[in-house]
């Protein structure tokens, strides 16, 4: 395979980046800001849709063997008994007893703070769920816990689905939603967050059927990465040894990027066995036993997991979007987003702020915001507004000129490869689509012309 090549990008830049532009923003910054917790601003909140939107598409929309499910976040406190959260999900914690800072054990090596140096306390176990409390009575029969995983309510949900919808193995059910883990390590921007957005699939499958469709899911799961623009050089599996093997888990693999922190978790992929579904039964009283009409057996499915984080997916892919090259002799930084997920997809731009030209771009955006999310720039010079929008990483830029009056024409701009194409305004919309579909534009619209950036036109 081929090495990962020197990263442009580190995550000074990149926060600094996303702070700027208005992709991430600290939570409540004006009181200081909260620990791990982030708000997506009028950037961000684009790009996390367009991941959303794209994995959707593609688990759910273009496949018969997927439906999808939206679960509150709120459940039934038994589901976390079951689950194994209630006794399992816990992190030994020690605390150093100089500056009362608390680690992880796994992230120290030795037996002094890694901050002060100073000695630690005995480890003690901390669980990772956040509680909370159902109806006015603080008291132990409403607690109630914020869901660390989608996962529980697919699960829970088995039995619904397959009345209502009649589908028949091997299928699966995805959601996406939000997650909450009251994290002890905490740092690396949105990483690793208190509250989250999971992407996850249950595929439940006949049990002789598993590792085939593990295997499948593994490599669905990382060629959807690359076909989003992921550098394949920067994604590896990981096989979890037995020691590593959750509790529910027979085999599971992670999909590492390689962030400017190093190699981490992107995705998970498990097989779970019967876990869920023999757990639920038991502390539901409910059978949650699949029959199979056809062969006239009683089967508890096998359920494999690809489990993604939207977080991490959108750190991921701006790690792997940032470049810095040179356009028209000048320093550019630009994010080379996959077209399906830049946040802003044309930027229309009159070349002045003359009254003639301003009412035709506003025309001509009007018309493009119907099908696109466009916006309108027409401050400072034209080559500060093409950086600008490189750095957002939007693919296309229209400009209106003086001639645009006269001959009805537009330029496109293309942030990749800054070629420059000029056409009438009637082509406009149907060669935009085209491109943002990914169709190269081989032959030019009725008038058009080609040439790159910074060369006369
Ligand atoms: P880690 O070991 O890094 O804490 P995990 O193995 O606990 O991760 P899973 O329980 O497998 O994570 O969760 C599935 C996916 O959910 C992860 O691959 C990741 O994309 C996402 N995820 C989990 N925890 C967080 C978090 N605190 N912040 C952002 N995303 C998270």
């Amino acid at each position: 395979m081929t090495k990962p090549a020197p990263r442009k990008v580190d995550m000074e830049k990149l926060v600094s980046l996303c702070r700027r532009r208005g992709f991430i923003f600290p939570s409540s910054e004006i009181y200081g800001g909260l620990s791990s917790c982030w708000d997506y601003g009028p950037l961000g909140v684009e790009l996390k849709k367009n991941i959303k939107q794209a994995w959707w598409k593609t688990i759910v929309q273009e496949r018969d063997d997927m439906v999808g499910l939206d679960a509150s976040i709120l459940m039934h406190p038994q589901t976390w008994e079951a689950s194994g959260h209630l006794e399992g999900f816990k992190d030994p914690l020690v605390e150093c007893k100089s500056c009362h800072l608390r680690w992880r054990i796994d992230d120290i090596k030795g037996n002094k703070c890694p901050s002060c140096g100073g000695e630690l306390t005995e480890p003690h176990l901390f669980n990772l769920m956040f509680k909370t409390f159902i109806g006015p009575i603080e008291e132990e029969a409403s607690v109630v816990y914020l869901r660390p995983e989608t996962a529980q309510g697919m699960f829970v949900n088995f039995e619904n689905v397959v009345n209502s919808t009649r589908k028949r193995l091997p299928f699966g059910i995805a959601q996406i939603g939000k997650a909450f883990r009251n994290e002890v390590t905490t740092g690396n921007f949105i990483f690793r967050c208190r509250e989250f957005e999971q992407m996850e699939i249950e595929f439940f499958v006949r049990p002789e059927t598993a590792k085939q469709w593990f295997d499948y899911w593994v490599e669905e799961r990382l060629g959807w990465y690359v076909k989003l623009g992921i550098k394949r050089e920067n994604l590896r599996l990981h096989q979890h040894t037995k020691e590593e093997l959750a509790h529910y888990a027979r085999e599971c693999y992670d999909i590492d990027y390689l962030y400017p922190m190093g190699w981490a978790e992107l995705e998970g992929i498990a097989n779970r066995g019967d876990f869920d579904l023999v757990q639920h039964a038991k502390f539901s009283g409910k059978s949650l036993v699949y029959y199979d009409e056809e062969t006239k057996e009683h089967i508890v499915p096998y359920i494999i997991e690809p489990s993604a984080g939207v977080d991490r997916t959108a750190l991921a892919l701006l790690c792997d979007a940032y470049d810095e090259d040179i356009a028209d002799g000048e320093k550019r930084v630009l994010l080379r987003l996959h077209t399906d997920l830049a946040p802003i997809k044309v930027a229309v731009l009159p070349l002045s702020r003359r009254e003639n030209l301003v009412s035709l771009a506003k025309e001509v955006y009007a018309d493009l915001r119907r099908h696109f999310m466009t916006q309108y720039d027409d401050a400072q010079s034209i080559g500060r507004r093409y950086r600008r929008q490189d750095e957002i990483g939007t693919p296309f830029c229209v400009t209106i000129d003086f001639q645009s009056l006269e001959d009805k024409q537009v330029t496109i701009r293309e942030r990749d490869t800054l070629n420059q194409i000029r056409l009438p305004i009637a082509e406009l919309k149907n060669t935009l689509q085209a491109k943002l579909a990914g169709e190269e534009l081989f032959v030019l619209p009725p008038g058009g012309s080609i040439w790159k950036e910074g060369e006369n036109g």
